[in-house]
């Protein structure tokens, strides 16, 4: 089904970035319409417990209510959420058009993209067979299902150690499992880990494969060492991979420039891509710093550059 109307800004994903770019498109009274994927609106921050580090926050506040607040302020200015996934977009021309899973064909002059990034996979035996049953990629939504059952985490950045920290309630004991010998995780969630009884380093270290059976899930790991190759394994129930994250733009084909990491090229320090009037914003168009405040941030740029296209191209 095509809409007939042609909307003036219409964005794609609704984490942050994308929640943000509302409020502003909003209040500049543009009633932006979102649409916010299907399975979960709200983004990554949805599958985190308490975010320490968003300004204003001083106590701290919960992953899942700072989205709904930011999803309540983007509709009290007017804009409209759909639960939908975006599959396939054409942005020739003035008027871009996006397809979305559900059938329906949407139309609108500008676009913000701002679909974040989803979790990388490991790609050894055993991840696909196991997954879901053993083998996740959220603590927060699984760690419960492995009380008392020993447990490994894989990674090791901030993701790794947070999640390392938090398993640690749960499991009967927590192998945090990392290929170098130094973390990329900053400091104070690193001496966290180290301070924690409950988890076990693992460094030099790959998780080679996952063993299990049907009945069980995932019972072990297989571990090998990235120095001087040995393998050994260790029990494990419960695998959560913390590895980072890859950016969600295969959707978009090659409608807009790509860098070699899949994140969407912009233009300088604008939020501005390769296609006239469409604009990225958060974790699919940087590679570096992937912060819920610096995606909030792109995505109030975001919005500022849209505006000025429209206003420019009613000029
Ligand atoms: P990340 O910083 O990119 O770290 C990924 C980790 O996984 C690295 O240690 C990397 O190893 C390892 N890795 C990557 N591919 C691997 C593979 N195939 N096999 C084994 N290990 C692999 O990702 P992240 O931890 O998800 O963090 C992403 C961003 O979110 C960061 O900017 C982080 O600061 C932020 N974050 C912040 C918080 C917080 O402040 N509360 C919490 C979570 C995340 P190498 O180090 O060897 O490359």
């Amino acid at each position: 089904m095509t809409e007939q109307r042609i909307h003036d800004s219409i964005i794609i994903g609704s984490g942050p970035a994308g929640y943000t770019a509302a409020i502003y498109l909003g209040r500049a009274g543009y009633r932006p319409l979102v649409i916010t994927g299907a399975l979960t609106p709200g983004g990554q921050l949805i599958n985190t417990t308490e975010v320490e580090n968003f300004p204003g926050f001083p106590d701290g506040i919960l992953g899942p209510e700072l989205m709904d607040r930011m999803s309540e302020q983007a509709k009290k200015f007017g804009a409209e959420l759909v639960q939908d996934d975006v599959v396939s977009v054409d942005f020739d021309g003035d008027v871009k058009t996006l397809r979305t899973d559900s059938g329906k064909t949407y139309q609108t002059r500008t676009v913000i993209v701002a679909t974040g990034s989803q979790p990388r996979k490991l790609g050894v035996p055993g991840e696909e067979e196991f997954s879901g049953r053993g083998v996740s990629y959220c603590a927060t939504c699984d760690g419960f299902f492995f009380r008392n059952k020993p447990i490994v985490v894989v990674g090791g950045g901030d993701s790794a150690m947070e999640e390392a920290d938090f398993l640690s309630r749960f499991g009967s004991s927590v192998t945090l499992v990392h290929r170098r010998n130094e973390f990329r995780a900053s400091q104070i969630m690193v001496d966290r880990v180290r301070q924690n009884p409950k988890i076990t380093l693992a460094m030099n270290a790959v998780v080679s494969a996952i063993h299990g059976d049907d009945q069980s899930g995932a019972t072990e790991v297989e571990l090998t060492d990235t120095v001087d190759d040995s393998v050994r394994t260790i029990p494990a129930n419960g695998v959560f991979v913390a590895i980072g994250h890859d950016p969600q733009t295969d959707f978009l084909g090659d409608a807009v420039e790509k860098n070699d990491d899949g994140t969407i090229r912009v233009d300088g320090g604008s939020t501005r891509t390769s296609a006239d009037g469409v604009f990225a914003a958060g974790d699919n168009a940087d590679s570096v710093y992937r912060q819920a405040i610096s995606a909030a941030g792109m995505g109030c740029r975001a919005a500022l550059d849209a505006q000025t296209y429209l206003i420019d191209s009613h000029a």
